[in-house]
């Protein structure tokens, strides 16, 4: 045995990547948090979507998509399991069609990540998850978090049929429940038709920086990203990616798509440049994979959220939080 961090995926050279039971990145499933730095966690709920249901099956489409993960990234250079330790903790409590009963048995099940002291990254669900989450992250703090939001929608509005939760409406709950601050958070990617001028404006006027798609395409990944850099550095950070960022020529599998999008490789080049930032949580939500013929959007998906957990290592390996 070696000395390293006590829980990591087995050696792929002693055991093919397609065996065994499927957990993201073949990490052991275990649902004790001593000793682990980070620990993936399915929220399969989609009872909080307007149009097309499934994202309850994205954890586990996203978890097989992750098999093919290896684990050293050489953009970033460094080697995730001598720095980590990872599990996969199995799925979040869920109650099908019954969305407060299922938000508030989120919340209690993801609070004791916080409560360990153990990063958490969760794999959705519709993104209605994300305010359960956030309550979670914000029950262990005195300060709101800011809040990384990548996204084609704001997901700001106050209400959708006369209901208050729903995947539309989260960081608006989160703001008024000050788990955020909407002035030290940025909504990144937003695009599309909209009902009127007023949703347009609606994130400026709730305190959001955003960056809309267009200026994204327009001003350039390192322009937006040293926005990003110079807004949340030192800030502890809630990071949610809602995979409707991406063009869906990348990502078709997913409920409420918008063109106009991003590659997965511009997906890639943000997440890295994310690097020195201080993260909380991290959700990747979604991801729906009836939609999602050729599995690409799952695939892209666990390579993101990879992309995260290297951010962790790094965060771990260069003591950037301080
Ligand atoms: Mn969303
Ligand atoms: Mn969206």
């Amino acid at each position: 045995m070696s000395s390293g961090p006590p829980w990591h995926p087995p050696d792929g050279m002693r055991s093919p990547r397609y065996g065994g039971v499927r957990t993201f990145m073949r990490l052991p499933q275990v649902t004790q948090l001593d000793g682990v730095d980070f620990a993936v966690a399915g929220v399969p709920f989609d009872t909080g979507a307007t149009y097309r249901v499934g994202a309850r099956f994205g954890p586990e489409a996203i978890r097989s998509a992750s098999v093919l993960l290896r684990p050293y990234h050489p953009e970033q250079a460094v080697a995730l399991f001598p720095t980590l330790s990872g599990i996969d903790y199995g799925d979040l409590p869920t109650v099908p069609g019954y969305l407060p009963r299922s938000h508030q048995d989120i919340a209690a099940a993801a609070e004791t990540f916080f409560r360990a002291g153990v990063t958490p990254v969760f794999l959705g669900g519709d993104h209605s998850v994300s305010l359960p989450l956030l309550r979670a992250a914000a029950s262990v703090r005195d300060e709101p978090l800011s809040l990384l939001h990548f996204d084609s929608h704001g997901d700001i509005w106050s209400g959708y049929y006369g209901g208050l939760d729903t995947h539309g409406t989260p960081f608006r709950r989160a703001l008024e429940e000050s788990l955020i601050d909407p002035r030290q958070s940025i909504q990144i990617g937003l695009r599309g038709s909209v009902y009127d001028e007023h949703d347009v404006q609606l994130s400026h006027d709730l305190g959001f920086q955003v960056v809309t798609a267009r200026e994204l395409h327009r001003r350039g990944v390192d322009d937006v990203l040293q926005q990003v850099q110079e807004l949340l550095r030192g800030r502890d950070c809630y990071l949610s990616f809602d995979i409707d960022f991406v063009d869906p020529a990348f990502a078709p599998g997913t409920g409420t798509p918008e063109t106009g999008g991003f590659s997965g490789a511009v997906c890639h080049e943000l997440l890295r440049g994310l690097r020195g930032l201080d993260f909380v949580a991290f959700d990747m939500v979604e991801v729906l994979p009836s939609h999602d013929p050729a599995g690409i959007t799952a695939l892209l998906a666990a390579n993101l959220v990879y992309e995260f957990i290297a951010l962790l290592a790094l965060q771990k390996r260069d003591g950037s939080r301080g």
